[in-house]
């Protein structure tokens, strides 16, 4: 074998996405290499389009070809989230931009198609089309789904070592799908910047804009029947003429069909879709990575980006071998080459197959291959989710991605930081869903189960306290009034109940409501909570006095578990919002609890406090929502007139907000609020009933009948109402510590907090209910949680 200058050349088969990207890295750690392209240019004008995510630029980044890419689209799309933006333009562009950023273009040899490979125990001999041959201590095969190096490997294995892996595993690469895709420009009425994802029977649509008043479309059709390997067809000009004659009707948008697009297109091609992880990357010196061993649904457009770590796992691997050894990369052996191949497919080879399978999930729902499941899916789930779930799983498959652990990660600015960033790995996705699975059946069943304890006797209600008339008259003399009454009523049973034990119970019960009524208001605030049931606080601050926090508390529970925000990128709170909490609080509930208690010899001013407190946990969120608003505007009249630059660009300023934090500290003096006068609450409770010998602390809050037990023959209405209670906090208490011990494990979950901290935090909260009580502990925990999501987002 011939010697380099660093005793070690690698030989890249394809001038592609994956081995020009190589080809770069290579050079960066002054790795020999020649690179041998099949076509004659390294950019032909195929006029296919390429979609890069943030996963895919960082690595780029990190290569130092960020700007420049930059340079080519003007104005991006959600980048805020995950410090970069997701890029559409032509495929074409980007391989020229890679090929400009080699420093040694001698190495970069076109015509060259490699057709044999020779693999010793010493080096690769590699053989192309036009007679040429190559000595290398490796083989990279880069050259796409057709790999002719892929062919060569399959053919030495069957030689060598045949159960290495499955012979036929080429014949049963599947295609289910057949994608008709191109660029257009000057589509007439095609809404700039505008991206849609099209839904059909058996057909979806894709469809982006790019720079240059560019559209690129996708249509995926679904073929009648899945082929195989050999099987699966290349479509003639004629295939796809036909194509578009049997689609030309399908609507993109209300206004614009394929056939109006097509008509307008700069290219177009029929190919069939190839879905496909294989299960053995390498054999011996043989490695392939792109197309040609991962390939999904491109409707992700994660195949490229996708190709871009698995370059960067090779990377990776071969500098630590090259640190490992005092010789560096010289006269690596073959077992040293193959350790070097396992820890690229070991880093890649699941996310790989998650990448392939969750876009083949996604294609199936958007071409309805199971209607029903698409109609609850994306017509009904998907709605309620909001943007969260339009975007979760985009971040889902961005998170998990390699990086070059050998060069710097540039700071941008991101919202949700990458899973390498974090402290911990997060939970693996199955356990993740069976946990969230087993949490809503407990919460459920915690829901069902009030309906056993619950026993109100509202029939026999509807006075003040059992001592008088009601005389409320809020709402006039009708329906609402006389209900008003009753509910009033139940509350007046305990307020004016000579029992100094159920009076204290009352005290108690309510101050301790702080702490969920502050938590179910902001939540409804969260950037992330938006389009969900999390975003409608007045049904949760309302039910609570209709249904009882009992129920509601499980309830509230269960639906974050379900539509909750995930992580940093949907933490934020606008800071108007933060700042209205305290008054809000202070005036919508504080004050009318207050007033209810103090006693007045004028019953029916004492009874108007009381029917009023009925409406103080949602006047908390409506003040909350009048509040921010006028705080909002101001702000937002006041940041617009600062501004010089364009409204496009104040917009932009006005979405940084978000990674200024600037709700951070706000929220968190809120929640010192509410820790404070819940355990001054709590405390003073527990110290008042220690000083009182004939209020017992366990029967203040537990004294209660079984609820399977039919009749719990309680008497007295006073001793019925008393049981309600005593059953609403303890159900608020079973709702509320769960919904703390769930929120404490999604933080470790998704790997924002380690395994010991998690544990010590649920510690604290099973402590901190008998130090400080359950309102104090969930407003100290959500302190903490607000820091560690907000610690998490990466600032310049
Ligand atoms: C319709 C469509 C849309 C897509 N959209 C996106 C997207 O938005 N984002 C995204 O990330 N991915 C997208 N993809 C996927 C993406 O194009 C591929 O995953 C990516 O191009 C793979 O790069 P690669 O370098 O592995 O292979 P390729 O791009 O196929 O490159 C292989 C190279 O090897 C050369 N070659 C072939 N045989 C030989 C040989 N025997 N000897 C030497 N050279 C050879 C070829 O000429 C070619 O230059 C899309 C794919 C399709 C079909």
């Amino acid at each position: 074998m011939p010697s380099f200058a660093c005793g070690f050349k690698i030989i890249i088969a394809g001038g592609g996405i994956a081995g020009l990207t190589l080809a770069i890295a290579l050079e960066k750690f002054n790795i020999d290499y020649v690179l041998l392209e099949a076509y004659k240019e390294i950019a032909p004008p195929v006029g296919a389009s390429i979609g890069l995510f943030p996963n895919g630029l960082l690595l780029l980044d990190q290569l130092g070809l960020y700007e420049a890419i930059r340079d080519l689209v003007p104005r991006d799309y959600y980048g805020l989230s995950h410090g970069y933006p997701m890029l559409f333009f032509d495929r074409q562009w980007l391989l020229q931009l890679l090929y400009d950023h080699i420093q040694h273009k001698d190495r970069v040899l076109l015509q060259k198609q490699v057709l044999n490979i020779e693999s010793g125990p010493s080096g690769v001999i590699v053989k192309t089309k036009d007679g040429s041959t190559y000595h290398g201590d490796m083989i990279v095969g880069a050259d796409g789904i057709h790999s002719a190096v892929r062919n060569e490997m399959f053919r030495i294995v069957a030689e060598r070592q045949p159960d290495y892996l499955q012979p036929l595993e080429q014949e049963t690469v599947p295609a289910y799908y057949q994608c008709n895709f191109g660029i257009a420009k000057d589509v007439a009425g095609w809404e700039k910047g505008a991206n849609v994802f099209t839904t059909g029977y058996g057909r979806s649509f894709l469809v982006a804009s790019g720079p240059g008043n560019r559209v690129f479309w996708f249509l995926f059709v679904k073929l009648p029947e899945t082929k195989y390997g050999k099987e699966i067809p290349k479509y003639t000009k004629e295939d796809e003429a036909a194509f578009i004659k049997e689609h030309a009707t399908a609507q993109i948008t209300e206004d614009i069909t394929l056939g109006d697009v097509y008509a307008k297109r700069i290219s177009s091609t029929l190919t069939p879709l190839h879905e496909v992880v294989f299960k053995k990357w390498f054999f011996q010196r043989i490695v392939l990575l792109g197309d040609s061993v991962h390939k999904p649904n491109p409707l992700s457009g994660q195949g490229g980006n996708g190709a871009i770590e698995t370059v960067a796992e090779l990377v990776n691997a071969l500098l630590a071998k090259q640190r490992s050894r005092a010789q560096g990369l010289e006269n690596l052996s073959t077992e040293d080459i193959v350790s070097v191949f396992q820890q690229v497919q070991d880093a890649r080879h699941k996310r790989a197959e998650y990448l392939v399978s969750e876009v083949h999930t996604q294609q199936a729902l958007l071409a309805n291959e199971k209607p029903w499941l698409s109609t609850i899916l994306l017509r009904v789930l998907g709605p309620l989710g909001g943007d969260k779930n339009t975007f979760s799983s985009v971040g889902e498959r961005l998170v998990g991605t390699s990086y070059l652990h050998n060069l710097p990660v540039p700071r941008r600015p991101r919202l949700i930081p990458y899973d390498f960033e974090l402290p911990e790995k997060p939970v693996a996705s199955t356990r993740a869903k069976w946990t969230r699975a087993a949490f809503v059946a407990g919460m459920g069943l915690v829901i069902w189960s009030t309906g056993k304890a619950f026993r109100l006797p509202i029939d026999e209600v509807g006075d003040w306290g059992g001592i008088g008339p009601m005389t409320v008259n809020l709402l006039g003399q009708n329906r609402a009034n006389e209900f008003l009454k009753v509910v009033t009523s139940v509350i007046t049973y305990p307020l004016l109940d000579a029992n100094l034990e159920t009076r204290t119970q009352l005290v108690y019960f309510l101050s301790q409501l702080i702490s969920p009524i502050l938590m179910y208001t902001i939540e409804g605030y969260r950037a992330g909570n938006a389009g969900t049931p999390l975003a409608l606080p007045m049904l949760f601050n309302a039910g609570m006095q209709v249904q009882g926090i009992g129920r509601i508390a499980p309830l509230h529970a269960l639906l974050s578990a379900v539509f909750g925000f995930e992580g940093s990128g949907g933490r934020f709170v606008k800071p108007e919002v933060a700042k209205a909490l305290i008054p809000a609080l202070s005036l919508g509930y504080i004050l009318p609890t207050v007033m209810m208690f103090i006693p007045t010899k004028n019953t029916h001013s004492w009874q108007t406090w009381a029917a009023l407190w009925q409406f103080a946990p949602p006047l908390v969120t409506a003040l909350t929502g009048i509040i921010s608003s006028v705080l909002g505007r101001r702000q937002r009249r006041a940041k617009i007139a600062a501004s010089k630059g364009t409204k496009e660009e104040t917009e932009d300023a006005l979405l940084m907000e978000r990674y200024e934090e600037k709700d951070t500290p706000i929220l968190q003096s809120v929640y010192d609020y509410a820790f404070y006068v819940q355990a001054l609450a709590h405390i003073g409770t527990f110290a008042y009933a220690y000083a009182h010998p004939e209020i017992s602390p366990m029967k203040l809050l537990f004294g209660v009948p079984n609820i399977f037990k039919k009749d719990w023959a309680l008497g007295s209405l006073p001793s019925k109402l008393s049981v309600f209670f005593k059953f609403d906090m303890i159900y608020a208490l079973t709702g509320i510590v769960s919904h703390n011990l769930y929120a404490i494990w999604d933080l470790r979950r998704s790997g924002y907090i380690t395994t010991p901290r998690a544990v010590k935090a649920a510690m604290g909260v099973l402590v901190g209910q008998f130090v400080v009580g359950s309102g104090a502990t969930w407003a100290g925990l959500w302190r903490w949680r607000e820091s560690v999501l907000s610690g998490a987002v990466i600032r310049a």
